[in-house]
């Protein structure tokens, strides 16, 4: 059989594997498929193009322009599903774990897409928290703010998840404004130059926003700059090789590391044999070791329960392990498919002989089972296997060494607080999980245990129909975990953006930072609006666009009349006495929500126009009594725009209400929705 010619692309080009490809292996049938690697690709061109022409590209576009473009890409990619899914069989993969991978895949590029669009501005400049006064009067402040890296993101990604592990980088990363390199681990890479090729073709990708490497990196790393970003998925090994190389080191080049973990499940001490908790447990320790053949990142390694159970765990997961039907993932029926190569294969049998020096097999003979469809030996299978570790406390092995595969051991524990020590030695893991419907249970366990573990998933009766099981990292939550885990974070919604984004504290005038973060911020220019601006368009408006109104009177008769109509009689509003004995108020004061009701009715433009709805009020503040007999006015800015759809868009105002004496009364942002055009 001929090989296929698995190809990088590179500088605009589709480059084909050399004399120096390394030859890639079907997981199932063990024979030789496909080759990939090619050392002279020019990785200084590559690097050179995605920093000239991608970056200045991507950079020019918005957070918007950039999460709609990947909101299509996920769109395209799905339009080629069957594709993905057809090749992806080789790998070992059966249909579930390609719905995990390229499902899922997609699914988060939709979700990096709806944030981008909903949680970041449609502008190029990120703005980090509020602004901070730096001076007295307000001339001198402070903004922190992000911009996009002005290099290129390598992607160093592993063999388990061609696919999402792609565009779980790649989708924070574009986003950014950052340009990829994407280098899959070989042994799948013919999977990701699929998923490449079809993004690539879709045209939707600016020239040099993406480009991959089939094969070795050759010396590209030592050709980053400071402004060039590495995200690594593999093994602690190799983290640890590629991150303290000296080039690295040197330039500061930041290293993103996902790596493999000892994850633990705990079982909760009130989840005992015939609750709801104890099957859901069973259930999610059978499912996290037979996915993916047990090779993902987040799999349950080490299952932690009460010494009591131990027996009873053994029992019900060995029933459920049974049920596994092993073989080619493409035969129906077929649960767990093939490991992803021989070589892995012998890793894991290696590994799981390792742990067997301190725990007892009770599940699994990697010696004798049955394979559907498939040969055994040829094919790069291996039966799950259940360790039982009776002396946890002295064992350290199960602690440290990970079998990437259908394995896991099982160590009893005395009590909670033995039961999280156990967990901690697994010396920081991606994901640990409780199954518990005690709520201080895991109260204890987030403070005992949160340290060690980037993630923290809670299960039950309550939670179990709709939760997303153990192992599956979800773009919305940080993944990544501390120390073994590798210390790095990916995802987590738009904090996974930051890691290709740079954070830049800017001081400056009221003027400065309005222009810089295209927000007013108070004290900067008042633009004064040519006609009152709820006449204006969302498209007419300028930032800083500001109105002062006339002055309104309040009257005690104000005061009851708001007091009765609404039956808001608080005492402080009625009672002259009561209201004089608390510390807040010398007198009968204005309702708070009376004052708000008078500024609408002071800055309000009655007439049909472009304002189309009043959405919101943020950050109310009330910083001053009003009595009857006081006077209030409004100062009423357009502090930031949103786009929303292709008809309007959300005008955020910035509203200020002073007294007779032009004291500070309260201060709020009102939201509302304004079209883009006048209607006629
Ligand atoms: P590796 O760490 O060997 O490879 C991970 C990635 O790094 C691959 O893309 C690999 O490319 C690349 N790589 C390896 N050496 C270099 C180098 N010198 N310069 C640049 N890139 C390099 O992991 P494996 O995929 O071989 O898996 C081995 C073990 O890693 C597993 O058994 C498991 O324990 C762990 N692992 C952990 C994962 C996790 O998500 N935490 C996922 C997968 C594996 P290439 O394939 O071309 O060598």
């Amino acid at each position: 059989m001929s090989l296929i010619d698995v190809k990088s692309f590179a500088v605009g080009q589709w480059v084909t594997p050399d004399s120096d490809a390394r030859q890639i292996f079907n997981a199932v049938t063990g024979e030789g498929m496909a080759r990939a690697g090619n050392s002279t690709l020019d990785v200084e061109a590559m690097l050179e193009f995605g920093r000239t022409k991608g970056g200045p590209a991507l950079r020019a576009m918005t957070f918007h322009d950039r999460a709609r473009m990947l909101k299509a890409l996920a769109i395209e990619i799905g339009k080629h599903k069957q594709a993905l899914y057809d090749i992806s069989f080789a790998t070992g993969a059966t249909q579930s774990d390609n719905l995990i991978d390229i499902d899922g895949g997609i699914g988060t590029m939709f979700v990096f897409a709806s944030k981008g669009r909903r949680e970041l501005p449609d502008a190029h400049v990120y703005l980090d928290g509020d602004v901070e006064q730096l001076s007295r009067n307000g001339t001198f402040l402070g903004q922190h703010i992000a911009t996009s890296m002005q290099g290129v993101a390598v992607h160093i990604n592993a063999f388990n998840f061609p696919v999402w592990g792609m565009l779980e980088k790649l989708a924070p990363t574009l986003l950014a404004g950052v340009p990829a390199i994407v280098k899959p681990a070989t042994a799948t890479c013919y999977v990701t130059e699929l998923a490449v090729k079809i993004m690539l073709d879709s045209g939707l990708l600016p020239e040099g926003a993406l480009q991959l490497v089939s094969g070795g990196l050759g010396d590209m790393l030592d050709r980053l700059t400071h402004q060039d970003i590495v995200s690594f998925t593999g093994s602690a090994h190799t983290a640890l090789k590629l991150r303290s190389a000296p080039h690295i080191l040197e330039n500061s080049i930041r290293f993103v590391a996902e790596q493999d973990s000892l994850n633990a499940s705990i079982l909760g001490p009130d989840a005992e044999p015939g609750t709801p908790e104890f099957d859901l447990f069973i259930k999610e320790v059978q499912r996290e070791m037979t996915t993916k053949a047990g090779q993902k990142c987040t799999a349950i390694r080490r299952i932690i329960v009460p010494e009591a159970q131990s027996s009873a765990v053994i029992e019900a997961l060995s029933a459920r392990l049974a049920k596994t039907v092993i073989g080619d993932p493409k035969i129906e029926g077929v649960r767990m498919g093939a490991l992803v190569s021989q070589s892995q294969k012998n890793d894991v049998l290696k590994t799981a002989s390792l742990i067997g020096t301190e725990a007892e097999r009770v599940y699994g003979d990697p010696d004798n089972f049955e394979v559907q469809g498939a040969d055994a030996n040829t094919g790069a299978f291996v039966p799950p296997m259940l360790f039982h570790c009776s002396n946890p406390d002295q064992a350290k092995i199960v602690h440290e060494n990970e079998a990437f595969g259908p394995v896991s051991t099982i160590m009893g524990y005395r009590d909670l607080d033995h039961a999280m020590t156990l967990a901690n030695r697994g010396e920081g893991s991606l994901v640990a999980s409780v199954i518990t419907r005690d709520p201080e249970v895991a109260r204890s366990v987030v403070l005992g245990s949160g340290a060690y573990h980037g993630r923290l998933y809670f299960n039950n009766r309550d939670s179990m129909k709709e939760s997303t099981g153990h192992g599956s990292p979800l773009p919305h939550m940080v993944h990544g975990g501390p120390g073994r885990a590798g210390g790095g974070e990916e995802m987590g919604g738009i904090r996974g953006v930051m890691h290709y984004m740079q954070r830049t504290a800017v001081q400056g005038s009221p003027d400065i930072l309005s222009a810089v973060g295209r927000k007013w911020v108070p004290g900067a220019t008042e633009l004064e609006a040519p006609a009152h601006p709820f006449t204006r368009t969302f498209n007419e408006l300028q930032i800083g666009e500001t109105i002062h109104t006339a002055e309104r009177e309040i009257s005690l008769e104000d005061i009851e009349t708001f007091a009765h109509f609404t039956g808001d009689t608080f005492y402080a509003h009625m009672n002259a006495e009561a209201a004089k004995r608390n510390p807040f108020f010398p007198d009968r004061v204005a309702h708070g929500y009376l004052l708000i009701s008078f500024a609408a009715g002071l800055f309000v433009e009655p007439n049909e126009g472009p304002v189309l709805a009043n959405t919101g009020l943020d950050n109310l503040r009330f910083m001053k009594p009003v009595e009857a007999g006081d006077s209030i006015k409004v100062r009423l800015s357009v502090k930031h725009k949103t786009p929303r759809n292709e008809e309007y868009g959300e005008v955020r105002w910035h509203v200020t209400m002073a007294n007779q004496d032009n004291d500070l009364v309260a201060e709020y942002e009102l939201l509302t929705m304004n079209a883009y055009e006048r209607q006629t």
